[in-house]
């Protein structure tokens, strides 16, 4: 996959593509994310990117010729052109699981008041926002995108990192993980986790997923495929039953 950004700002976004995952996924040629400067593509002595708004108001706008010419010197046979914009639809994990399926994208970052209208009805086949507060350019956005995309590649995680156990991808957050020490300044981690019962393990993490999403994000629970027993959980829950006690051994025997 190869995934372009175009930005005022290279300099910004560089150093983050370099580091960590992002830059040994790039490195192993797993992926070909590339940073192209929209000065590069500005006319004139000054190369200017950015005018004033017809219609008055203040603020500056970035002009439609750089970014049109950007797009048009970097398109392949299967881009797919996404501009960031606080307007365009919310990116989630189902967002970038359905752009990780492109072979090219390239991202355009804003900056100023916006972009030039025409940039989004005729260059752009996609609008997408990071959610609903302003930030001063589409560069932090367009990395947002990128590395979100980016892990959902094959190889690029390691098997500690199976995206599908992650928060989203089963529809519901992800349950509490520990680590060394058992216990720390008091505070155990659950014997559930120690016990090497695969099968109690396995409901305990479900049953605290389901928890922590009715707690936290409850409207992402419309969509998450809820089976009959889990819809009986979360009745449970409101009735002000707690995980503990739901997947407490002699609650399981009850249940049964
Ligand atoms: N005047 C615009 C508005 O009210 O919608 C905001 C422009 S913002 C200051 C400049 C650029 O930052 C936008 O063109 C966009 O590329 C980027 N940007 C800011 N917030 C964003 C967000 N939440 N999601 C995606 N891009 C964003």
């Amino acid at each position: 996959m190869r995934i372009d950004i175009v930005t005022l700002f290279p300099e910004m976004v560089e150093p983050v593509l370099a580091a960590s995952m992002l830059g040994r996924a790039r490195a192993r040629g797993l992926v070909d994310i590339r940073v192209a400067s929209l000065r590069d593509y500005a006319e004139g002595r000054h190369r200017v990117t950015d005018d004033y708004q017809f219609g008055g108001g203040g603020g500056m706008v970035l002009k439609p010729e750089p970014l049109f010419a950007a797009v048009e010197a970097l398109r392949t046979p299967a881009t797919r052109v996404v501009l960031m914009d606080p307007r365009g639809r919310v990116f989630t994990q189902k967002v970038a699981a359905e752009l990780v399926r492109e072979r090219h994208l390239i991202l355009l970052a804003g900056r100023y008041e916006g972009v030039d209208a025409r940039v989004h009805e005729r260059l752009a086949d996609d609008a997408i926002s990071i959610g609903d507060y302003v930030l001063t350019g589409g560069e932090l956005p367009a990395l947002v995108v990128t590395d979100a995309v980016t892990r959902l590649l094959p190889g690029v995680l390691g098997a500690e990192g199976a995206a599908e156990r992650e928060s989203f991808a089963s529809g519901l957050l992800e349950p509490p993980q520990y680590t060394r020490p058992e216990e720390f300044r008091g505070a155990r981690v659950p014997a559930v986790l120690l016990s090497g019962d695969h099968a109690r393990i396995a409901r305990w993490r479900r049953v605290q997923a389901l928890w922590l999403t009715w707690r936290e994000r409850p409207e992402l629970l419309e969509d998450a495929g809820l089976t009959p027993e889990e819809r009986q959980l979360v009745e449970r829950f409101k009735r002000g039953e707690t995980p503990e006690e739901l997947t407490a051994p002699a609650n399981r025997e009850r249940d049964r």
